[in-house]
């Protein structure tokens, strides 16, 4: 270890390699506090070379490296391996450059999102990537994880924002691209391989973003609805009347609506009252205030009119949007009488959601038949999350909840992971989402590029092999 200790010290300097007893909790444990490991340094280097040194040292020694950025993917992505090094970007946090003529902005990958998000506007333009953990979710992580969040249904995910990329490979050699150009097609896009892939195939260090014009008015409502076919009529229908303006579509089951607003009671009033079976956040964005909220308010007016829509407020003000969007993000007290609670980030095709929830429902009821259950997330993007507390919680009911869960998803053919990765929890499911031949492929490309099995050892496919490569 002192061999270690003074090889990572001859890269970064020994003021920032960090023995264990000196780590601290948020490089070790993750948001959720479910998963902790005891790693045996935190190195925080400063420069894609430094980052190439920690790599190369570690990858001489054999040693684990993961890359810590917020701590937020809820799966335990960024905890590091016991006895691994936790690598931080965290001082590696500057804005290159933002260029208003190819409207992009290169970063550090140890940014934090709302800084970027931010620094965009700033200059006058957007950064659409927005998440509830914005104020921790860093550059790196959105990326490792290919996070989506509330503006898919418009600008897409991560993917579709990174342009440029630079990476550190398994090897200790830096991959550049920090290309500003859209359309790129020499050969393999190396950059895709990399984004999403949670650190296993290489550390990204620096991106070029993609931005939009900003835009200079924003139409939020809370819709009441009665049946999910008319929540999927009015998600067509306003993308429609919205000429592509339409951002988010979050939907809400009952369940999630009463809690929610309960536990915010304290805070702000009920937006709209009790009683319709799906609650509905939708929000436009433009570029003309006046035609803007008359093309919004006339395609509401309309659904109230054809009874699709059975009641709807609209933010009159900053003040109310945030409101109503509290409803949907606010959920600390909400869930409070649900804990200890089992989380879910899945999707599917629209189509297939009300089957879906209807089967979890119905696994989950006929082990647990006291279970809570509450069903809410991105659905314009074919995205729900699911959450679960049947009273209490240990090793053997989160599997006995996973397999619930997970056979639903498997019987729609959905997706165990839509956004925050398989880090490992989701791990032993892999084969309800993927192919043989898929996982195949994948550990291929695991092997040729981190043949030595360092970067992020324990994740992903590891762990899939670790709980026997079960299905
Ligand atoms: C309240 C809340 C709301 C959320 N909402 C959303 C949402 O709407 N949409 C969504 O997609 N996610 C959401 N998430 C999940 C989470 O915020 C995202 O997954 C985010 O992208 C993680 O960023 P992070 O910096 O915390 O990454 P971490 O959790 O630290 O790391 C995630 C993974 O990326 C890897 N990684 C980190 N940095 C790098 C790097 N530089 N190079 C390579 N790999 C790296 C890590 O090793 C790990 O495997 C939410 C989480 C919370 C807590």
């Amino acid at each position: 270890l002192e061999n270690l200790a003074s090889a990572l010290a001859g890269v970064v300097g020994g003021d920032q390699v960090f023995a264990e007893a000196e780590i601290g909790d948020r490089y070790r444990i993750d948001f959720t506090r479910k998963y902790a490991s005891r790693p045996a340094f935190l190195v925080r280097p400063a420069t894609a070379e430094e980052v190439a040194g920690v790599v190369k040292v570690a990858a001489e020694r054999g040693v684990p490296v993961t890359v810590v950025g917020g701590q937020t993917s809820t799966v335990g992505g960024a905890v590091p391996a016991d006895g691994g090094i936790a690598l931080s970007l965290e001082r590696m946090n500057r804005i290159m450059e933002i260029d208003p003529v190819s409207m992009t902005m290169t970063v550090d990958a140890g940014c934090l999102l709302q800084n970027v998000q931010d620094a965009a506007e700033g200059a006058g333009m957007l950064l659409p990537l927005d998440l509830g953990s914005r104020g921790s979710a860093t550059i790196g992580g959105v990326i490792g994880t290919n996070a989506g969040g509330n503006r898919v249904l418009r600008w897409g995910m991560t993917r579709d924002m990174v342009i440029g990329l630079e990476a550190v490979l398994a090897d200790g050699s830096i991959v550049s691209s920090l290309t500003k150009m859209l359309k790129d097609n020499a050969g393999y896009n190396w950059k895709h391989l990399l984004i999403g892939s949670e650190g296993t195939l290489g550390v990204v260090v620096r991106a070029v973003l993609r931005l939009r014009p900003l835009p200079t008015s924003r139409q939020t409502a809370l819709l009441a609805i009665n049946t999910f076919e008319e929540c999927a009529l009015i998600l067509r229908r306003l993308e429609q009347a919205m000429s592509g303006r339409l951002s988010s579509f979050e939907l809400m089951w009952e369940e999630f609506y009463t809690r929610m607003t309960e536990g915010q009671l304290p805070d702000r009033p009920r937006p709209l009252p009790l009683g319709h079976a799906y609650y509905a956040l939708v929000e436009a964005m433009g570029c003309d205030r006046e035609s803007d909220e008359a093309q919004f308010e006339r395609a509401l007016e309309e659904l109230l009119g054809e009874g699709l829509v059975q009641n709807a407020v609209i933010a009159q003000s900053d003040r109310e949007r945030e409101a109503l969007w509290a409803v949907r993000e606010d959920m600390m007290r909400g869930i409070e009488t649900m804990r200890p609670l089992a989380g879910y980030d899945i999707s599917m095709s629209l189509s297939d959601m009300p089957a879906f929830v209807e089967m979890a429902r119905s696994n989950i009821t006929a082990v647990y038949p006291h279970a809570k259950i509450t069903f809410y997330g991105h659905a314009g993007d074919g995205n729900l999350h699911a959450l679960v507390g049947v009273g209490a919680i240990d090793a053997q009911i989160v599997h006995q909840l996973d397999t619930c869960v997970f056979d639903a998803v498997r019987a729609v053919n959905g997706s165990i992971s839509a956004e925050h990765g398989i880090g490992t929890s989701r791990a032993p499911f892999m084969s309800w989402s993927r192919t043989p031949e898929e996982l195949r492929l994948m550990q291929l490309l695991k092997n040729a590029l981190d043949p030595g099995n360092i970067l992020n050892r324990g994740k992903m496919l590891d762990a899939w092999a670790a709980a026997g490569k079960p299905g």
